[in-house]
């Protein structure tokens, strides 16, 4: 048997998939990878060169030459298991963050946090990078605030009811 080439193995792996519908979707089909053949997050493995490579990162540069340091691939169909080179498009992490659909993208996109106070404005919005959001999270300063105070009237709540004096000692005396 004939020894197939990388190009063959990986044409031998792929079934042509539905055109992507939605907003900004390219008009050309989907190319699949293999269900059976997917990483934790749904991207496809290939092997190659004695190593696993994602399948749409080895698909990009064998048609359109190497993806620039840093940058991610987009999947614009959303179709995580599409290995389309024409379905790709090299972007940073933040924009590929911003396109996607999954809750950072969504939060990262939200301009109001929960109780309405404006998340578009700097001064309000304090980044933070807990290990979960390496690439760091917006918080709210004016619900930080709010949480604050509500901790410390919490605390001073027995304070309030002590019975009040109504006669000053010094003048009692
Ligand atoms: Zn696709
Ligand atoms: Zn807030």
């Amino acid at each position: 048997m004939a020894r197939s080439t990388p190009v063959e193995r990986f044409a031998a792996k792929t079934t042509p998939g539905p055109v992507p519908t939605g907003p900004n979707t390219p008009n050309t089909p989907c190319l699949l990878w293999p269900e059976g053949s997917l990483d934790r997050d749904g991207y496809g493995r290939f092997w190659v060169e004695g190593r696993v490579v994602p399948a749409h990162r080895w698909s990009y540069e064998q048609k359109r030459g190497p993806i620039p340091a840093g940058l991610e691939l987009d999947h614009m169909c959303s179709v995580r298991r599409c290995v389309a080179d024409g379905h790709l498009d090299p972007v940073d992490h933040r924009t590929n963050v911003l396109r996607s659909t999954g809750p950072s993208a969504v939060n990262a996109r939200r301009t109001k946090c929960k109780a309405g106070h404006d998340l578009t404005d700097p001064a309000n919005v304090r980044v933070s990078h807990p290990p979960s959001h390496p690439n760091g999270m917006r918080k709210c300063r004016a619900c930080a605030r709010d949480r604050a105070r509500r901790a410390r009237g919490s605390q001073l709540a027995p304070v309030a009811t002590l019975p009040i004096r109504t006669t000053p000692e010094r003048t009692a005396a």
